[in-house]
Protein backbone atom coordinates (compact mmCIF):
# COMPACT_ATOMS: atom_id res chain seq x y z
CA UNK A 1 0.00 0.00 0.00
CA UNK A 2 2.89 2.30 0.99
CA UNK A 3 4.16 1.91 -2.20
CA UNK A 4 1.03 2.92 -4.33
CA UNK A 5 0.98 6.08 -1.79
CA UNK A 6 4.70 7.31 -2.95
CA UNK A 7 3.97 6.77 -6.37
CA UNK A 8 0.78 9.10 -6.47
CA UNK A 9 -0.80 6.82 -8.91
CA UNK A 10 -2.36 3.03 -8.96
CA UNK A 11 0.97 1.14 -11.24
CA UNK A 12 -0.87 -1.87 -12.77
CA UNK A 13 -0.27 -5.13 -10.30
CA UNK A 14 -0.55 -8.89 -10.93
CA UNK A 15 -2.62 -8.28 -7.55
CA UNK A 16 -5.40 -6.13 -9.09
CA UNK A 17 -6.15 -8.82 -11.80
CA UNK A 18 -6.21 -11.48 -8.57
CA UNK A 19 -8.55 -9.74 -6.81
CA UNK A 20 -11.07 -9.00 -9.68
CA UNK A 21 -10.27 -12.85 -10.30
CA UNK A 22 -11.50 -13.48 -6.75
CA UNK A 23 -14.33 -11.48 -6.25
CA UNK A 24 -15.95 -12.16 -9.48
CA UNK A 25 -15.64 -16.02 -8.56
CA UNK A 26 -16.97 -15.20 -5.27
CA UNK A 27 -19.93 -13.53 -6.82
CA UNK A 28 -21.03 -16.16 -9.19
CA UNK A 29 -20.61 -18.75 -6.20
CA UNK A 30 -22.95 -16.49 -4.03
CA UNK A 31 -25.15 -16.70 -7.00
CA UNK A 32 -25.04 -20.59 -6.74
CA UNK A 33 -25.70 -20.21 -2.77
CA UNK A 34 -28.88 -18.17 -3.44
CA UNK A 35 -30.20 -20.52 -5.81
CA UNK A 36 -29.45 -23.44 -4.40
CA UNK A 37 -30.49 -22.59 -0.45
CA UNK A 38 -26.79 -22.72 0.54
CA UNK A 39 -27.48 -19.85 3.05
CA UNK A 40 -29.37 -21.00 6.40
CA UNK A 41 -30.24 -18.68 9.22
CA UNK A 42 -28.70 -19.26 12.89
CA UNK A 43 -30.88 -17.52 15.51
CA UNK A 44 -29.21 -15.90 19.14
CA UNK A 45 -31.61 -15.34 22.22
CA UNK A 46 -32.87 -11.91 23.47
CA UNK A 47 -32.86 -12.10 27.17
CA UNK A 48 -33.96 -10.26 30.36
CA UNK A 49 -30.93 -9.39 32.21
CA UNK A 50 -32.22 -10.03 35.32
CA UNK A 51 -33.21 -13.32 35.25
CA UNK A 52 -32.19 -14.41 31.28
CA UNK A 53 -35.83 -15.52 30.36
CA UNK A 54 -36.21 -15.53 26.77
CA UNK A 55 -37.71 -12.76 25.27
CA UNK A 56 -36.89 -12.71 21.74
CA UNK A 57 -34.43 -14.30 18.74
CA UNK A 58 -32.13 -12.24 16.01
CA UNK A 59 -31.60 -13.92 12.96
CA UNK A 60 -28.23 -13.70 11.31
CA UNK A 61 -27.35 -15.21 8.17
CA UNK A 62 -24.94 -17.82 7.23
CA UNK A 63 -23.57 -19.51 3.70
CA UNK A 64 -22.88 -22.46 3.41
CA UNK A 65 -20.07 -23.10 1.03
CA UNK A 66 -20.25 -26.34 -0.75
CA UNK A 67 -16.84 -26.97 0.58
CA UNK A 68 -17.41 -27.29 3.94
CA UNK A 69 -16.73 -23.86 4.96
CA UNK A 70 -19.67 -21.42 7.12
CA UNK A 71 -18.79 -18.30 5.72
CA UNK A 72 -20.20 -15.39 8.01
CA UNK A 73 -21.99 -12.14 6.67
CA UNK A 74 -19.36 -9.72 7.30
CA UNK A 75 -17.62 -11.47 3.98
CA UNK A 76 -20.66 -11.50 2.11
CA UNK A 77 -23.08 -9.10 2.84
CA UNK A 78 -20.76 -6.22 1.03
CA UNK A 79 -20.72 -8.24 -1.80
CA UNK A 80 -24.19 -8.66 -2.23
CA UNK A 81 -24.91 -4.50 -1.61
CA UNK A 82 -22.60 -3.51 -4.20
CA UNK A 83 -23.47 -6.45 -6.99
CA UNK A 84 -27.17 -6.27 -6.94
CA UNK A 85 -27.79 -9.36 -5.58
CA UNK A 86 -28.79 -7.72 -1.72
CA UNK A 87 -32.78 -7.55 -2.51
CA UNK A 88 -32.61 -11.72 -3.09
CA UNK A 89 -30.82 -12.18 -0.26
CA UNK A 90 -32.66 -9.92 2.29
CA UNK A 91 -36.04 -11.60 0.79
CA UNK A 92 -34.44 -15.07 1.13
CA UNK A 93 -33.77 -14.06 4.76
CA UNK A 94 -37.35 -12.72 5.27
CA UNK A 95 -38.82 -16.21 4.06
CA UNK A 96 -36.52 -18.22 6.84
CA UNK A 97 -37.25 -15.72 9.53
CA UNK A 98 -41.17 -16.18 9.19
CA UNK A 99 -40.47 -20.10 8.38
CA UNK A 100 -38.70 -19.83 11.83
CA UNK A 101 -41.40 -18.34 13.45
CA UNK A 102 -43.73 -20.85 12.60
CA UNK A 103 -41.36 -23.38 13.86
CA UNK A 104 -41.36 -21.61 17.14
CA UNK A 105 -44.84 -21.47 17.44
CA UNK A 106 -45.20 -25.35 16.74
CA UNK A 107 -42.57 -25.85 19.39
CA UNK A 108 -44.59 -23.76 21.94
CA UNK A 109 -42.47 -20.77 21.74
CA UNK A 110 -43.92 -17.81 21.07
CA UNK A 111 -41.41 -14.59 20.73
CA UNK A 112 -40.46 -11.59 18.79
CA UNK A 113 -37.82 -12.94 16.15
CA UNK A 114 -35.92 -9.91 14.45
CA UNK A 115 -33.89 -9.91 10.93
CA UNK A 116 -31.63 -7.31 9.38
CA UNK A 117 -32.31 -5.31 6.27
CA UNK A 118 -29.97 -4.18 4.33
CA UNK A 119 -29.83 0.12 4.04
CA UNK A 120 -29.78 -0.83 0.25
CA UNK A 121 -32.69 -2.34 0.05
CA UNK A 122 -34.90 0.40 2.39
CA UNK A 123 -34.51 2.62 -0.08
CA UNK A 124 -35.55 0.76 -2.53
CA UNK A 125 -39.26 2.14 -3.38
CA UNK A 126 -40.65 -1.36 -3.48
CA UNK A 127 -39.17 -3.00 -0.56
CA UNK A 128 -41.91 -2.31 2.05
CA UNK A 129 -44.53 -3.46 -0.59
CA UNK A 130 -42.78 -6.72 -0.97
CA UNK A 131 -42.08 -7.06 2.75
CA UNK A 132 -45.66 -5.96 3.95
CA UNK A 133 -47.21 -8.47 0.99
CA UNK A 134 -44.63 -11.71 2.10
CA UNK A 135 -45.47 -10.93 6.00
CA UNK A 136 -49.57 -11.61 4.94
CA UNK A 137 -48.90 -14.17 2.26
CA UNK A 138 -46.91 -16.43 5.28
CA UNK A 139 -50.07 -15.82 7.49
CA UNK A 140 -47.63 -14.97 10.19
CA UNK A 141 -49.29 -12.32 13.09
CA UNK A 142 -46.55 -9.34 12.09
CA UNK A 143 -46.05 -8.79 16.10
CA UNK A 144 -43.88 -11.32 15.89
CA UNK A 145 -41.40 -10.39 13.11
CA UNK A 146 -38.81 -7.34 14.28
CA UNK A 147 -36.86 -5.27 11.54
CA UNK A 148 -33.44 -4.26 12.64
CA UNK A 149 -31.93 -0.82 10.68
CA UNK A 150 -28.97 0.68 11.79
CA UNK A 151 -28.99 3.54 13.30
CA UNK A 152 -26.95 5.25 10.19
CA UNK A 153 -29.46 4.43 7.62
CA UNK A 154 -32.54 5.61 10.00
CA UNK A 155 -31.02 8.85 10.34
CA UNK A 156 -29.26 9.60 6.74
CA UNK A 157 -32.75 8.56 4.96
CA UNK A 158 -35.12 9.83 7.04
CA UNK A 159 -37.26 11.69 5.13
CA UNK A 160 -37.54 8.44 2.98
CA UNK A 161 -37.91 5.50 5.13
CA UNK A 162 -39.78 6.76 8.43
CA UNK A 163 -43.13 6.71 6.74
CA UNK A 164 -42.80 3.13 5.75
CA UNK A 165 -41.56 1.89 8.98
CA UNK A 166 -44.74 3.56 10.71
CA UNK A 167 -46.55 2.28 8.37
CA UNK A 168 -45.01 -1.34 9.54
CA UNK A 169 -45.45 -0.27 13.06
CA UNK A 170 -49.30 -0.01 12.92
CA UNK A 171 -49.00 -3.57 10.97
CA UNK A 172 -47.61 -4.85 14.79
CA UNK A 173 -44.54 -4.82 13.81
CA UNK A 174 -41.50 -3.79 15.96
CA UNK A 175 -38.80 -2.02 14.25
CA UNK A 176 -34.91 -2.01 16.02
CA UNK A 177 -32.62 0.66 15.42
CA UNK A 178 -29.44 -1.08 15.44
CA UNK A 179 -25.50 -0.22 15.93
CA UNK A 180 -27.24 2.63 17.94
CA UNK A 181 -24.48 5.14 18.69
CA UNK A 182 -22.33 4.40 16.54
CA UNK A 183 -23.71 6.76 14.05
CA UNK A 184 -24.04 10.52 13.60
CA UNK A 185 -26.18 12.32 15.87
CA UNK A 186 -29.29 11.04 15.57
CA UNK A 187 -30.48 13.19 18.70
CA UNK A 188 -32.00 16.07 16.07
CA UNK A 189 -34.72 13.03 15.27
CA UNK A 190 -34.47 11.22 18.50
CA UNK A 191 -37.47 12.07 19.78
CA UNK A 192 -39.65 11.01 16.47
CA UNK A 193 -37.57 7.87 14.69
CA UNK A 194 -39.78 5.37 13.77
CA UNK A 195 -38.41 2.92 15.62
CA UNK A 196 -39.67 0.81 18.97
CA UNK A 197 -36.70 -0.25 20.58
CA UNK A 198 -33.03 1.21 20.51
CA UNK A 199 -30.20 -1.62 20.42
CA UNK A 200 -26.63 -0.54 22.05
CA UNK A 201 -24.02 -1.42 19.96
CA UNK A 202 -21.66 -3.94 21.25
CA UNK A 203 -18.44 -1.80 20.71
CA UNK A 204 -19.60 0.89 23.79
CA UNK A 205 -20.53 -2.65 26.00
CA UNK A 206 -17.00 -3.89 25.65
CA UNK A 207 -15.60 -0.21 26.66
CA UNK A 208 -17.86 0.05 29.06
CA UNK A 209 -16.15 -2.19 31.39
CA UNK A 210 -12.68 -0.53 30.49
CA UNK A 211 -13.24 3.17 31.53
CA UNK A 212 -15.78 4.80 33.25
CA UNK A 213 -16.26 7.38 30.36
CA UNK A 214 -17.41 4.17 28.51
CA UNK A 215 -19.97 3.86 31.60
CA UNK A 216 -21.38 7.30 30.83
CA UNK A 217 -22.17 6.50 27.38
CA UNK A 218 -24.02 3.98 28.27
CA UNK A 219 -25.58 5.88 30.86
CA UNK A 220 -27.28 8.35 28.66
CA UNK A 221 -28.10 6.32 25.63
CA UNK A 222 -30.55 4.31 28.88
CA UNK A 223 -31.64 7.45 30.06
CA UNK A 224 -32.30 8.68 26.34
CA UNK A 225 -33.91 5.73 25.43
CA UNK A 226 -36.26 5.88 29.01
CA UNK A 227 -36.93 10.03 27.82
CA UNK A 228 -38.58 9.02 24.61
CA UNK A 229 -39.68 5.63 25.31
CA UNK A 230 -37.89 3.31 23.28
CA UNK A 231 -37.50 0.02 24.91
CA UNK A 232 -33.79 -0.83 25.30
CA UNK A 233 -31.03 -4.07 24.98
CA UNK A 234 -27.53 -4.58 25.00
CA UNK A 235 -25.64 -6.01 22.27
CA UNK A 236 -22.55 -8.23 22.64
CA UNK A 237 -22.80 -8.98 26.34
CA UNK A 238 -19.88 -11.20 27.12
CA UNK A 239 -19.51 -11.30 30.69
CA UNK A 240 -21.58 -11.72 34.16
CA UNK A 241 -19.83 -7.97 34.89
CA UNK A 242 -21.07 -6.01 31.78
CA UNK A 243 -24.45 -8.04 32.53
CA UNK A 244 -24.37 -6.65 36.21
CA UNK A 245 -23.86 -3.11 34.92
CA UNK A 246 -25.88 -2.67 32.51
CA UNK A 247 -28.73 -3.44 34.95
CA UNK A 248 -27.52 -0.89 37.31
CA UNK A 249 -27.73 1.45 34.70
CA UNK A 250 -31.18 0.55 34.19
CA UNK A 251 -30.78 -1.34 30.86
CA UNK A 252 -32.88 -4.70 31.28
CA UNK A 253 -32.63 -6.42 27.87
CA UNK A 254 -29.27 -8.01 26.32
CA UNK A 255 -28.00 -10.55 24.11
CA UNK A 256 -24.98 -11.76 23.76
CA UNK A 257 -22.05 -14.85 24.16
CA UNK A 258 -22.69 -14.56 27.78
CA UNK A 259 -26.27 -16.15 27.36
CA UNK A 260 -26.41 -17.87 23.86
CA UNK A 261 -23.90 -17.92 20.45
CA UNK A 262 -26.00 -17.56 17.86
CA UNK A 263 -27.50 -21.27 16.89
CA UNK A 264 -29.44 -22.72 13.95
CA UNK A 265 -32.93 -23.62 15.08
CA UNK A 266 -32.40 -27.26 16.45
CA UNK A 267 -30.36 -26.05 18.88
CA UNK A 268 -31.88 -22.79 19.34
CA UNK A 269 -35.48 -25.07 20.21
CA UNK A 270 -33.03 -27.67 22.43
CA UNK A 271 -31.09 -24.07 24.03
CA UNK A 272 -35.28 -23.27 25.22
CA UNK A 273 -36.31 -26.59 26.51
CA UNK A 274 -33.12 -26.82 28.19
CA UNK A 275 -34.07 -24.11 30.37
CA UNK A 276 -35.88 -23.87 33.62
CA UNK A 277 -39.25 -22.56 33.45
CA UNK A 278 -39.67 -23.88 29.72
P1 LIG B 1 -25.32 -7.04 13.79
O1 LIG B 1 -26.73 -6.97 13.31
O2 LIG B 1 -24.83 -5.94 14.66
O3 LIG B 1 -25.22 -8.46 14.50
C1 LIG B 1 -24.52 -8.70 15.69
C2 LIG B 1 -23.24 -9.46 15.43
O4 LIG B 1 -22.55 -9.64 16.68
C3 LIG B 1 -23.45 -10.86 14.89
O5 LIG B 1 -22.38 -11.16 14.02
C4 LIG B 1 -23.37 -11.73 16.14
O6 LIG B 1 -23.02 -13.06 15.88
C5 LIG B 1 -22.31 -11.00 16.92
N1 LIG B 1 -22.39 -11.23 18.36
C6 LIG B 1 -23.45 -11.66 19.09
N2 LIG B 1 -23.16 -11.73 20.38
C7 LIG B 1 -21.88 -11.33 20.52
C8 LIG B 1 -21.00 -11.17 21.65
O7 LIG B 1 -21.35 -11.40 22.82
N3 LIG B 1 -19.74 -10.72 21.40
C9 LIG B 1 -19.32 -10.43 20.13
N4 LIG B 1 -18.06 -10.00 20.00
N5 LIG B 1 -20.11 -10.55 19.05
C10 LIG B 1 -21.39 -10.99 19.24
P2 LIG B 1 -22.64 -11.75 12.56
O8 LIG B 1 -23.67 -12.81 12.65
O9 LIG B 1 -21.30 -12.10 12.02
O10 LIG B 1 -23.26 -10.54 11.77
C11 LIG B 1 -22.48 -9.42 11.42
C12 LIG B 1 -23.34 -8.36 10.74
O11 LIG B 1 -23.79 -8.82 9.48
C13 LIG B 1 -24.61 -8.05 11.52
O12 LIG B 1 -24.32 -7.16 12.54
C14 LIG B 1 -25.49 -7.47 10.43
O13 LIG B 1 -25.19 -6.10 10.22
C15 LIG B 1 -25.07 -8.25 9.20
N6 LIG B 1 -26.05 -9.31 8.94
C16 LIG B 1 -26.18 -10.50 9.58
N7 LIG B 1 -27.22 -11.20 9.08
C17 LIG B 1 -27.76 -10.43 8.09
C18 LIG B 1 -28.87 -10.60 7.18
O14 LIG B 1 -29.58 -11.59 7.19
N8 LIG B 1 -29.12 -9.59 6.28
C19 LIG B 1 -28.37 -8.46 6.26
N9 LIG B 1 -28.67 -7.53 5.36
N10 LIG B 1 -27.34 -8.26 7.11
C20 LIG B 1 -27.03 -9.23 8.01
CA1 LIG C 1 -28.71 -6.70 14.05
CA1 LIG D 1 -25.80 -4.61 16.11
CA1 LIG E 1 -23.07 -4.40 13.92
Amino acid sequence: MAHYRQCGFLRYQPQFEQAIAERYSLLSQLRLALNEDQLFLVLQPKVQLSDGALVGFEALVRWRHPEGRIIGPDQFIPLAETSGLIGRLDNKVLHMTLAAIQQLHQAGIRVPVAFNASGVELVRPLFFDTLQQTIEASGVDPCWLELEITESQAVEEYDLITPNLRRLIQMGMQISIDDFGTGYSSLTHLAELAATSLKIDKSFVQQMSESANGDELVAVIIRLANRFGYQIIAEGVETQAQRERLLALGCPLGQGYLFARPMPLVEALAWCQARPGS
